[in-house]
Protein backbone atom coordinates (compact mmCIF):
# COMPACT_ATOMS: atom_id res chain seq x y z
CA UNK A 1 0.00 0.00 0.00
CA UNK A 2 1.34 3.52 -1.15
CA UNK A 3 0.62 6.35 0.89
CA UNK A 4 1.38 10.08 -0.65
CA UNK A 5 0.12 13.39 0.89
CA UNK A 6 -0.87 16.18 -1.28
CA UNK A 7 1.34 19.41 -1.34
CA UNK A 8 -2.10 21.06 -2.63
CA UNK A 9 -3.25 24.35 -0.06
CA UNK A 10 -7.09 24.59 0.99
CA UNK A 11 -6.45 28.59 1.02
CA UNK A 12 -5.63 28.31 -2.67
CA UNK A 13 -8.66 26.25 -3.62
CA UNK A 14 -11.54 27.02 -6.92
CA UNK A 15 -13.93 25.48 -4.57
CA UNK A 16 -14.74 24.12 -1.23
CA UNK A 17 -17.68 22.37 0.01
CA UNK A 18 -18.99 20.42 2.89
CA UNK A 19 -21.29 18.08 2.10
CA UNK A 20 -23.56 16.19 5.26
CA UNK A 21 -23.92 12.38 5.10
CA UNK A 22 -27.19 11.26 2.80
CA UNK A 23 -26.36 14.07 0.25
CA UNK A 24 -25.63 14.07 -3.27
CA UNK A 25 -23.30 16.20 -4.91
CA UNK A 26 -22.38 16.32 -8.98
CA UNK A 27 -19.75 18.55 -10.37
CA UNK A 28 -18.12 19.30 -13.53
CA UNK A 29 -14.44 18.88 -14.01
CA UNK A 30 -11.99 20.44 -16.34
CA UNK A 31 -9.16 18.88 -17.65
CA UNK A 32 -5.67 18.74 -14.85
CA UNK A 33 -8.27 19.70 -12.33
CA UNK A 34 -7.74 18.55 -8.84
CA UNK A 35 -10.45 17.22 -6.41
CA UNK A 36 -10.01 16.22 -3.45
CA UNK A 37 -12.72 14.12 -1.06
CA UNK A 38 -11.77 14.59 2.60
CA UNK A 39 -12.98 12.06 5.16
CA UNK A 40 -13.51 14.75 7.98
CA UNK A 41 -14.51 12.36 10.82
CA UNK A 42 -13.24 9.04 9.54
CA UNK A 43 -14.72 5.51 7.82
CA UNK A 44 -16.72 7.23 6.14
CA UNK A 45 -18.05 5.42 2.55
CA UNK A 46 -18.02 7.83 0.00
CA UNK A 47 -20.08 6.35 -3.26
CA UNK A 48 -18.83 8.15 -6.08
CA UNK A 49 -19.16 7.81 -10.02
CA UNK A 50 -17.71 9.21 -13.13
CA UNK A 51 -18.78 10.29 -16.56
CA UNK A 52 -17.26 11.65 -19.57
CA UNK A 53 -18.61 15.33 -19.94
CA UNK A 54 -18.67 15.46 -23.38
CA UNK A 55 -20.71 11.92 -24.01
CA UNK A 56 -22.11 11.00 -20.65
CA UNK A 57 -22.58 7.39 -21.86
CA UNK A 58 -18.95 6.95 -21.65
CA UNK A 59 -18.43 6.34 -17.74
CA UNK A 60 -16.26 4.85 -15.47
CA UNK A 61 -15.78 0.94 -15.63
CA UNK A 62 -14.82 -1.13 -12.46
CA UNK A 63 -14.13 -3.98 -14.73
CA UNK A 64 -11.65 -2.41 -16.68
CA UNK A 65 -10.41 -0.40 -14.27
CA UNK A 66 -9.71 -3.41 -12.03
CA UNK A 67 -8.73 -5.25 -14.66
CA UNK A 68 -5.51 -2.91 -16.25
CA UNK A 69 -3.70 -2.41 -12.77
CA UNK A 70 -4.31 -6.05 -11.83
CA UNK A 71 -5.79 -4.70 -8.43
CA UNK A 72 -9.29 -4.78 -7.06
CA UNK A 73 -8.32 -1.61 -4.68
CA UNK A 74 -7.62 1.92 -5.23
CA UNK A 75 -4.80 4.04 -4.23
CA UNK A 76 -2.05 6.77 -5.65
CA UNK A 77 -1.34 6.28 -9.12
CA UNK A 78 -4.54 4.04 -10.08
CA UNK A 79 -6.15 4.91 -13.47
CA UNK A 80 -9.91 4.81 -13.30
CA UNK A 81 -10.94 3.82 -16.59
CA UNK A 82 -13.85 4.20 -18.65
CA UNK A 83 -15.83 2.01 -20.63
CA UNK A 84 -14.05 3.20 -23.74
CA UNK A 85 -10.72 2.14 -21.87
CA UNK A 86 -9.60 6.49 -21.47
CA UNK A 87 -8.69 7.42 -18.39
CA UNK A 88 -10.65 9.51 -17.02
CA UNK A 89 -9.11 10.18 -13.53
CA UNK A 90 -5.98 9.41 -12.12
CA UNK A 91 -5.60 9.48 -8.22
CA UNK A 92 -2.98 11.34 -7.34
CA UNK A 93 -2.43 12.03 -3.60
CA UNK A 94 -3.63 9.82 -0.73
CA UNK A 95 -3.75 9.56 2.60
CA UNK A 96 -6.11 6.18 3.55
CA UNK A 97 -4.53 3.63 0.83
CA UNK A 98 -7.41 1.50 0.16
CA UNK A 99 -11.02 2.70 -1.46
CA UNK A 100 -13.41 -0.31 -2.70
CA UNK A 101 -14.46 -0.99 -6.62
CA UNK A 102 -16.56 -4.03 -5.50
CA UNK A 103 -19.14 -3.28 -2.93
CA UNK A 104 -21.57 -0.91 -4.77
CA UNK A 105 -24.19 1.42 -3.74
CA UNK A 106 -26.78 0.80 -1.08
CA UNK A 107 -29.83 0.48 -2.42
CA UNK A 108 -33.96 -0.53 -1.10
CA UNK A 109 -33.48 -3.48 -2.01
CA UNK A 110 -29.84 -4.21 -0.23
CA UNK A 111 -31.52 -2.44 2.93
CA UNK A 112 -33.80 -5.43 3.01
CA UNK A 113 -31.72 -8.30 1.67
CA UNK A 114 -29.24 -7.63 4.19
CA UNK A 115 -30.45 -6.06 6.97
CA UNK A 116 -34.67 -6.06 7.61
CA UNK A 117 -37.84 -6.04 5.84
CA UNK A 118 -38.61 -2.78 7.51
CA UNK A 119 -34.83 -1.14 6.58
CA UNK A 120 -36.51 -0.69 2.66
CA UNK A 121 -37.53 2.63 3.09
CA UNK A 122 -34.90 4.20 4.47
CA UNK A 123 -32.45 6.32 2.57
CA UNK A 124 -30.10 5.21 -0.34
CA UNK A 125 -27.16 5.75 -2.43
CA UNK A 126 -29.13 4.58 -5.34
CA UNK A 127 -31.86 6.94 -4.08
CA UNK A 128 -29.37 9.86 -3.95
CA UNK A 129 -27.75 9.14 -7.03
CA UNK A 130 -30.99 9.04 -8.18
CA UNK A 131 -32.50 12.25 -7.30
CA UNK A 132 -29.07 14.16 -8.09
CA UNK A 133 -28.96 13.40 -11.57
CA UNK A 134 -32.76 14.50 -12.31
CA UNK A 135 -32.05 17.58 -10.03
CA UNK A 136 -29.02 18.61 -11.73
CA UNK A 137 -28.80 16.93 -15.11
CA UNK A 138 -31.06 16.74 -18.08
CA UNK A 139 -31.13 13.55 -19.64
CA UNK A 140 -29.31 10.86 -17.57
CA UNK A 141 -31.16 8.73 -14.66
CA UNK A 142 -31.28 5.06 -13.70
CA UNK A 143 -29.17 3.57 -16.80
CA UNK A 144 -26.37 5.73 -16.09
CA UNK A 145 -25.79 4.26 -12.97
CA UNK A 146 -23.30 1.59 -13.07
CA UNK A 147 -20.73 -0.25 -10.69
CA UNK A 148 -19.23 2.47 -8.34
CA UNK A 149 -16.36 3.77 -5.93
CA UNK A 150 -16.79 3.71 -2.53
CA UNK A 151 -13.98 6.04 -1.20
CA UNK A 152 -12.61 5.32 2.38
CA UNK A 153 -14.66 1.72 2.30
CA UNK A 154 -12.81 -1.15 3.47
CA UNK A 155 -14.08 -4.50 1.57
CA UNK A 156 -11.73 -7.14 1.81
CA UNK A 157 -11.86 -10.11 -0.52
CA UNK A 158 -11.46 -13.23 1.47
CA UNK A 159 -9.43 -16.33 0.45
CA UNK A 160 -12.79 -18.38 -0.38
CA UNK A 161 -13.63 -15.36 -2.67
CA UNK A 162 -15.97 -13.84 -0.31
CA UNK A 163 -16.76 -9.76 0.39
CA UNK A 164 -16.83 -8.71 3.67
CA UNK A 165 -17.73 -5.36 5.03
CA UNK A 166 -14.84 -4.48 7.80
CA UNK A 167 -13.94 -1.79 9.96
CA UNK A 168 -12.30 0.67 7.61
CA UNK A 169 -8.71 1.96 7.51
CA UNK A 170 -9.50 5.59 7.02
CA UNK A 171 -9.87 7.88 9.99
CA UNK A 172 -10.67 11.38 10.81
CA UNK A 173 -8.94 13.94 7.96
CA UNK A 174 -8.02 10.90 5.36
CA UNK A 175 -8.51 12.21 1.84
CA UNK A 176 -7.79 11.27 -1.84
CA UNK A 177 -7.15 13.07 -4.80
CA UNK A 178 -8.04 12.86 -7.97
CA UNK A 179 -7.07 14.69 -11.05
CA UNK A 180 -9.42 14.84 -14.30
CA UNK A 181 -7.76 13.93 -17.10
CA UNK A 182 -10.54 15.07 -19.62
CA UNK A 183 -14.03 16.81 -19.06
CA UNK A 184 -15.33 15.27 -16.15
CA UNK A 185 -18.53 14.77 -14.29
CA UNK A 186 -18.27 13.50 -10.65
CA UNK A 187 -21.36 12.14 -8.80
CA UNK A 188 -20.94 11.58 -5.26
CA UNK A 189 -23.64 9.90 -2.84
CA UNK A 190 -22.56 10.65 0.83
CA UNK A 191 -23.35 7.33 2.03
CA UNK A 192 -26.63 7.64 4.61
CA UNK A 193 -26.33 4.09 5.52
CA UNK A 194 -27.22 3.93 9.42
CA UNK A 195 -27.11 -0.04 9.13
CA UNK A 196 -23.57 -0.90 8.02
CA UNK A 197 -21.21 -1.29 10.95
CA UNK A 198 -18.52 -0.42 8.71
CA UNK A 199 -19.44 3.74 9.22
CA UNK A 200 -19.94 2.87 13.07
CA UNK A 201 -23.63 2.99 12.20
CA UNK A 202 -22.89 6.73 12.02
CA UNK A 203 -22.95 8.07 8.78
CA UNK A 204 -20.46 11.38 8.60
CA UNK A 205 -20.08 14.50 6.38
CA UNK A 206 -17.56 14.82 3.69
CA UNK A 207 -15.30 17.88 2.53
CA UNK A 208 -15.09 18.32 -1.08
CA UNK A 209 -12.17 20.76 -2.29
CA UNK A 210 -10.78 21.62 -6.03
CA UNK A 211 -8.06 23.32 -7.63
CA UNK A 212 -7.48 24.70 -10.85
CA UNK A 213 -4.99 23.42 -13.01
CA UNK A 214 -2.56 25.78 -12.78
CA UNK A 215 -2.12 25.26 -8.81
CA UNK A 216 -2.68 22.01 -9.58
CA UNK A 217 0.37 21.84 -12.25
CA UNK A 218 2.86 23.26 -10.24
CA UNK A 219 2.03 20.87 -7.02
CA UNK A 220 3.55 17.12 -6.38
CA UNK A 221 2.22 14.46 -4.27
CA UNK A 222 4.99 13.56 -1.43
CA UNK A 223 5.24 10.01 -0.71
CA UNK A 224 4.95 8.78 3.00
CA UNK A 225 5.91 5.32 2.96
CA UNK A 226 5.26 2.28 0.64
CA UNK A 227 5.40 -1.76 0.98
CA UNK A 228 5.20 -4.03 -1.37
CA UNK A 229 2.56 -5.09 -2.83
CA UNK A 230 0.86 -8.42 -1.95
CA UNK A 231 -1.79 -9.55 -4.07
CA UNK A 232 -4.98 -9.78 -2.96
CA UNK A 233 -7.33 -13.21 -3.82
CA UNK A 234 -9.33 -12.54 -6.36
CA UNK A 235 -13.27 -12.79 -6.21
CA UNK A 236 -13.35 -15.24 -9.16
ZN1 LIG B 1 -24.68 3.88 0.71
Amino acid sequence: MTLAESTLDPAHALYDHTLESGLGWTHLLSPGQVLRIVDLEGNQAVDTLFYNALDESERYSAVDTVREQGNLYLSVGSRLLSSEGRVLCTIVADTCGRHDTLGGACAAESNQVRYALEKKFMHSCRDTFLLTLATHTRQMSKRDLTANVNFFMNVPVTPEGKLTFEDGLSAPGRYVELRAELPLRVLISNCPQLNNPCNGYDPTPIRLLIWSSEHAGDASSRELHSSPFTPQPSAD
